[in-house]
């Protein structure tokens, strides 16, 4: 047991014990908190040992806080939870699955990819000992990459791709989508009928609208996964936004996050991220300086090129609104021209302290603190965006439903930092408009088809039937495009949207599982604006945007991805791979930088695909 550990517990325990409802007010029934004295709570929330549980979106052993394992008992049938305190012998990575511990190293428990719902494959441990790597585990819709696409005929009038078509009313196989300057202009099994003399590419994959990332933090994506040392959960976000672990990982960015030496360089590493792995779109809170990120894939609050920029949003705690913030807010909503129409908060990320509980409430103008707003709820006309809501009630989610309020679920990142998500179960049988977004790589997924498949996964291990690989696709596709407020323009490949296309080589039983499946080197060809941003080298000639693409090597596929602008172009726009690349190495090692800044951690740069996973 370190320092840090002696020191926090107390602190820790008080806390909780602070806001932790004694069962007399009205947080009685709520998640986390007691159950009524029948042994209740509200709905869907289930009582377990006293305390109301998530038992339908939990962890695998539908356990938060087990209570009787705050007592840090050691056996077999021991549940570990982020009530667990290591002992001084326990260690992640030591292989032995310790009381703190999922499983660690090889050490898994009894669990297998079968016993967790899995037809088979490989279970393996995370590297935080938190959760299991399900990445190993098969779905027994296997997918096998399909022989690289086509040119079948070179022409000026446009693109003709066919392949395998996913739109919103079902698989086109084979399929037909033709793209004339920026948009789509047939989607049918043939558009002969409406071409002239398009380039035609046999794609032998599947075709897709391209990937939205509702939610992200894209000017940090230059950071691999922080996981604490040692590894635990946290119960909200304003906990581990305080660790001075964390606060030290991100500290080469930080340090000048405001200046562009670190924004631009870091937001187009986050975009080229996105191209690499089929996402057009991309939420991501640009910042006063973004104009070095007016280029790429389409930042969804701002240079999206489809109108007056229609999203705002804060960072920080929705309790902090008071009225005549709230009141500012309704002037955007209801304001005649150019009326915001998509507002974005981060919504009860967490499930316990730091008041998380009340924050649904305090945003729908429920707040009877003074000098907050109380009696004008923002859940306006469907405004809102909800990022992360874990512990809505059933009462809160009708809320949102009613209201038309759009929710971002981040599952990977929310189990890596507290070990419970929200309860997409009750979301989509409620259908509420939900997408699907990995927050960030520092505690989620790298990218949208890597939390795809972590989605995938977690309807599987909880038996989750709603949750399918095609529902899946819909939550990052056309329903991430309602939820961003761009629907009129993207998310479905249909005549008169525009050409933001993704094509991915694979091919199994089911084209959503195979589309999941997908890594970076089966990204085909990804389209924005009928531009050729990024595909595989033999689609080069007839698809890039400009000459001034460059070729690269992903895991052993030949690709070219292109970045600049124009070799002669301004603020930033004649940046290379290569250049940006080399800025962010140098950022996280030091070089160039003061002395208080030789990190040495250039090795740690999250390079755009990672070969063998
Ligand atoms: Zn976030």
């Amino acid at each position: 047991m370190n320092i840090r550990i002696l020191f926090l517990l107390p602190l820790f325990a008080l806390f909780l014990s602070a806001c932790r409802d004694s069962g007399t007010s009205s947080n009685r029934g709520k998640l986390g908190y007691d159950c009524y004295p029948d042994g209740t709570c509200d709905a869907p929330w289930t009582c377990v040992a006293g305390i109301c549980r998530n038992v339908v979106s939990n962890n695998q052993n539908n356990d938060i806080v087990d209570v009787e394992d705050t007592t840090d008992e050691e056996d077999a049938a021991d549940v570990p939870d982020a009530g667990d305190v290591p002992d001084a012998t326990s260690a992640c990575g030591n292989g032995i699955r310790e009381e703190d511990e999922v499983c660690d190293g090889a050490d898994l428990g009894t669990a297998t990819c079968v016993s967790l719902g899995f037809a088979g494959g490989t279970l393996a441990c995370a590297p935080s000992c938190q959760q299991y790597d399900l990445d190993g585990c098969t779905t027994g819709n296997g997918s096998a990459p399909t022989p690289p696409a086509d040119v079948l005929s070179t022409g000026t009038g446009g693109l003709l791709l066919r392949g395998v078509v996913l739109t919103p009313t079902g698989v086109l196989d084979p399929g037909e989508v033709l793209v004339v300057n920026e948009f789509i202009t047939c989607v049918a099994p043939s558009c002969a009928a409406q071409a002239n003399n398009p380039t035609i590419i046999d794609t032998h994959g599947i075709i897709s609208p391209g990937l939205i990332d509702a939610h992200n933090h894209q000017s940090y994506n230059f950071f691999p996964e922080w996981v604490p040392n040692p590894p635990r959960l946290f119960e909200n976000r304003y906990q581990w936004a305080a660790d001075p672990q964390y606060e030290e990982f991100i500290l080469p960015y930080t340090k000048h996050r405001s200046s562009n030496t670190h924004f631009c360089p870091g937001s187009k590493w986050a975009e080229l991220r996105c191209m690499a792995h089929g996402t057009t779109t991309l939420q991501g809170q640009p910042s006063a300086s973004g104009s070095c990120i007016n280029w790429g894939v389409r930042n969804a609050d701002g240079y999206h090129g489809l109108g007056y920029d229609h999203m705002h949003g804060i960072i920080g705690s929705v309790r902090d609104v008071d009225d005549a913030t709230a009141a500012t807010y309704m002037d955007y909503f209801t304001r005649a021209v150019d009326p915001i129409t998509r507002f974005h908060v981060h919504m009860a990320e967490g499930y316990a302290s730091n008041y998380i509980l009340d924050e649904f409430d305090s945003w729908a103008g429920r707040d009877p603190r003074p000098n907050r707003h109380n009696g004008l709820s923002l859940l306006y006309n469907g405004t809102s965006i909800l990022i992360h809501s874990i512990p809505l009630t059933e009462a809160q989610l009708q809320e949102v439903k009613a209201n038309n309020a759009k929710i971002v679920w981040s599952p990977s990142s929310n189990m890596a930092l507290y070990g419970v998500t929200a309860n997409i179960q009750r979301i989509l049988q409620l259908g509420i408009m939900v997408s699907l977004a990995p927050d960030w790589t520092l505690s989620g997924e790298d990218d949208m088809l890597a939390e795809m498949r972590f989605a995938r996964n977690y309807g599987i291990v909880n038996s989750i039937p709603e949750l399918t690989s095609q529902k899946i696709w819909e939550m990052s596709t056309w329903m991430a495009a309602e939820v961003v407020g761009l629907h009129m323009h993207i998310g479905r490949l249909e005549a008169g949207y525009r050409a933001d296309i993704a094509v991915f080589g694979r091919t199994g039983a089911n084209p959503y599982d195979a589309l999941i499946d997908s890594r970076a080197w089966d990204v085909r060809l990804v389209l924005i604006n009928g531009r050729g941003f990024f595909g595989d080298s033999n689609l080069q000639a007839a698809t890039a945007r400009n000459p001034y693409c460059e070729t690269l090597d992903a895991c052993g596929t030949g690709k070219y991805i292109c970045v600049q602008d124009s070799p002669t172009g301004t603020n930033r726009t004649n940046e290379t791979y290569v250049d940006i690349h080399t800025q962010l190495y140098n950022i996280l090692e030091g070089i160039g930088y003061p002395e208080d800044e030789q990190y040495g951690r250039g090795d740690e740069l999250l390079e755009l695909w990672t070969c063998g996973i």
